[in-house]
């Protein structure tokens, strides 16, 4: 009996191995390698377009495309789960997200949601890539918003609608300034409205730091992260002029509501 139950563990062992190994079949583009289970062969092959399209994109919105991009053995790993369960289940993701970037290993998972996949999380989560990528891991305290704001500002409709929903969170009085969203951190039961607000904010202000204070600047910025100089020690040198956070948050908010 024992060597029964043995050998049907051992075979069931085999079994879910193989499963495991059969889930995933390989798709090979120039700066991606998709994955994907039972997605069609047409969805995989727009992904591909629609990804190489915001590599190049999203490097230009940056200003760091004079700057070398990654190689052919160095591709981003792209891993779309079939539907938001098998995706919230198999990668432990907060039931609000659509998609999720691991920035050091080059990899998005997500699924092809009903709305928004190719207009806002493949480039959302491309963003975090691209942007970590060129920034590295030398710097500290770059703060959640920021991250997120750059992602965001990959999102066209994002980038254009925050500074709306920014200007109504001012009048009803939700606003939260820069020094509060610093210190902000999400987590699975934060609620919608909080999440949003904190995404439409971030976005709103890195949009006035590319838009209003300049891509050059932007960009001098990143590279000040890049040499591993401290969050808010590169703002002072290359965004003197706001004086810290507050002088930040309170130029971005006289923008939004002039
Ligand atoms: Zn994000």
């Amino acid at each position: 009996m024992k060597t029964i139950t043995a050998l049907f563990i051992f075979l069931s062992f085999v079994t879910t191995l193989e499963a495991a190994n059969q889930e995933w079949i390989e798709y090979k583009a120039k700066h991606f390698i998709i994955y994907y289970k039972s997605a069609s062969k047409d969805f995989v092959e727009t992904v591909e377009d629609s990804a190489e399209e915001y590599y190049e994109e999203i490097r230009q919105n940056l200003g760091f495309r004079r700057y070398s991009g990654w190689t052919w053995d160095d591709r981003a790993r792209i891993y779309i789960y079939d539907d938001q369960e098998d995706y919230v289940n198999s990668s432990k993701a907060a039931g609000w997200s659509s998609g999720h970037a691991y920035t050091r290993e080059k990899i998005i998972r997500t699924y092809p949601s009903a709305t928004g996949f190719f207009d806002t999380t493949l480039p959302h989560e491309l963003g975090h890539i691209i942007f970590r990528e060129f920034i590295g891991y030398k710097s500290r305290g770059i703060p959640l918003w920021f991250i997120e704001g750059v992602a965001m500002y990959q999102e066209k409709a994002k980038r254009y609608g925050s500074d709306h929903i920014v200007k109504e969170s001012i009048e009803d009085g939700t606003f939260m300034p820069l020094e509060e969203l610093s210190n902000m951190r999400l987590y699975h039961h934060t609620t919608q409205e909080k999440v949003d607000l904190f995404y439409a904010e971030s976005a709103s202000v890195v949009n006035y730091l590319i838009s209003e204070q300049g891509e050059y600047r932007f960009v001098n910025f990143c590279r000040k992260l890049q040499e591993g100089v401290d969050f808010l020690k590169a703002l002072d040198t290359i965004y003197g002029r706001f004086n810290g956070i507050e002088g930040l948050n309170r130029a971005w908010k006289g923008h939004i509501e002039r």
